[in-house]
């Protein structure tokens, strides 16, 4: 393994036969860097001997658009670096599934906020939906298992979100708060329910939400009667 300035992308996988060298991006934050390397070393158990390119960049950015070996990669890092037989009875004892509380399990997994708040998600331990905005609407989501496929966030965000606040303004972090399940979702049983919203800025142009769906009934199968 090497460190260069590589310009472009966080890191990058060179193979041949049964050897290789992975380069990571020098300036990258140490949190960063561990998630490249186990994301490479996916690339290595899966991908060996393939031709493929491999751009370890931001599943910020397009995580829902990527190609599958880098979905495979991403995958194979986040469960090296996250175990889910460490990850999942310390993510059942966080006190709240907010960015507190990913934060708390970041610190002791040493991973990235977003690395660990998708983790989170799908581990299926909380019923949460991780959503990724910029200022011009949604970019990716991500729900966890129990959430019923009717709870799918809208592409822009609404005024009355607190993490429309955040990405018109400059705030770095809002405490999570109650809100409105309308405020996020369209659907018509939607104004019934409050949900916990969180919201933090990743970058000038990024925000992540993270919504907590507290209240069981909003879980509930619903047959809808078809006429
Ligand atoms: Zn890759």
């Amino acid at each position: 393994m090497q460190y260069r300035n590589l310009v472009g992308c966080e890191a990058r996988l060179v193979g041949y036969t049964d050897r290789a060298i992975v380069t990571i991006r020098e300036s990258s934050d140490p949190r960063r860097k561990r998630f490249s390397l186990a994301h490479e070393l996916g690339h290595w158990n899966y991908h060996r001997g393939r031709s493929f390119e491999c751009r370890v960049d931001d599943w910020i950015e397009g995580y829902n658009s990527k190609p599958i070996e880098e979905k495979e990669a991403d995958k194979y890092a986040s469960e090296l670096l996250m175990p889910a037989y460490m990850f999942e009875p310390l993510a059942k004892k966080v006190k709240r599934p907010t960015f507190d509380g990913v934060k708390e399990l970041a610190d002791i997994f040493n991973t990235s906020l977003t690395a660990t708040a998708i983790r989170l998600v799908n581990m299926n331990v909380w019923p949460l939906v991780l959503i990724s905005h910029s200022k011009n609407g949604r970019v990716w989501f991500n729900r966890s298992k129990d959430i019923p496929e009717r709870w799918f966030p809208q592409k822009d965000l609404s005024q009355d979100s607190m993490a429309f606040d955040m990405i018109f303004g400059n705030e770095q972090r809002i405490r999570h708060q109650k809100i409105s399940a309308d405020a996020w979702f369209d659907n018509r049983e939607a104004e019934q329910y409050d949900i916990i919203e969180d919201a933090l800025r990743i970058s000038n142009n990024q925000i992540l939400c993270l919504l907590w769906l507290e209240n069981d009934e909003m879980l509930r199968d619903i047959e809808y009667s078809r006429f």
